[in-house]
């Protein structure tokens, strides 16, 4: 099929969400305590839907059952990328997420390794991204009492950041902060610490410290990130992060820029700006807060306007 499959994401109400999705996308929202939109998303928990074209109305999971050569006939169970936006308006509780192997044999699902590229923050905002215990049994002994300003390492964050975290990263969004993410599609979180905050009825949300123990990376070491700019017509194409499950780049479109497939699909989010996409001879105009997949087929297409995109490509090994 040589048409984009643009999509209608699924919105999700978060004890610390807030309304930016509406104020800087323009969405609609459920309430103001929306956290995130599953954006291009096949997960059972929120599945995004086809808006355009022959397969209009179809969820995104249906197109990976019954027609994978839109997605080149790659293997796998489950469509194995996310794109969410997340609105942090208050701090997201401290988690780690597991691998592959941990999670299909404890969750029976993927495990989750993401990344975040920061739209918004406030001034002084911050994330939290690793720990500071060497061992084992100082981290186990830190949670237990509670020592979360002598175990957690806080990072001040601006926008235009860039945040790689494989599974195993002890993490948290900060409040005031808007993200872009591409993740594996996987639901699963282990809680570490959710500020002893209760919900409206009192209630507060479970945590899972033997999983996070167990899944924890100790010591905590930064993943390393080997980034390029390729400067082409009308386009520079930065490389965020790649590795065997996505590559992740920033699109700085001005002007115009013939585009080349570089995988077997392409996942694309629009965080700026408007602009015209054009493949073969028809054109769809794209704009801040459009999400797109360019399936299989379509091996090249233009862009042309002034926008600030985030595509994402399957890596091979997933
Ligand atoms: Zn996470």
């Amino acid at each position: 099929m040589n048409q984009p499959l643009f999509l209608k994401g699924v919105m999700q109400e978060k004890i610390w969400g807030g309304n930016n999705l509406k104020k800087v996308f323009g969405y609609d929202i459920p309430s103001n305590h929306t956290g995130e939109l599953w954006a291009i998303s096949a997960h059972k928990n929120g599945p995004a839907v086809v808006e355009n074209g022959p397969y209009k109305g179809k969820t995104l999971a249906e197109l990976w059952d019954e027609h994978r050569e839109l997605f080149g006939n790659q293997d796998g169970d489950v469509f194995p990328l996310l794109t969410k936006i997340l609105d942090a308006e208050d701090n997201l509780s401290v988690q780690v997420h597991p691998d592959d192997a941990y999670g299909l044999e404890h969750e029976g699902e993927l495990g989750k390794t993401e990344c975040w590229y920061i739209i918004d923050a406030e001034e002084g905002a911050e994330i939290i991204l690793g720990h500071h215990a060497q061992t084992k049994e100082a981290f186990e002994r830190m949670v237990e009492q509670g020592n979360w300003d002598e175990l957690l390492r806080s990072v001040p964050v601006k926008p235009g950041d860039f945040f790689y975290v494989p599974s195993g990263t002890i993490h948290a969004i900060g409040k005031g902060i808007t993200i872009l993410e591409t993740q594996q599609s996987s639901d699963t979180t282990y809680r570490v610490y959710d500020y002893d905050r209760t919900d409206a009825k009192g209630n507060t949300r479970p945590l899972h410290i033997r999983q996070s123990i167990d899944v924890a990376m100790i010591p905590h070491q930064d993943a390393k990130l080997s980034q390029s700019t390729q400067t082409i017509e009308g386009a520079a194409i930065k490389t965020l992060v790649q590795n065997e499950f996505f590559t992740v780049q920033e699109w700085a479109v001005s002007g115009k820029a013939g585009l080349t497939a570089q995988g077997l699909y392409t996942l694309v989010s629009v965080l700026d700006g408007e602009g015209t996409l054009t493949v073969e001879d028809q054109s769809y105009t794209i704009k801040k807060g459009t999400h797109f997949i360019l399936p299989n087929e379509i091996k090249f297409w233009t862009i042309s306007g002034n926008l600030q995109i985030i595509a994402s490509i399957p890596g091979e090994n997933v």
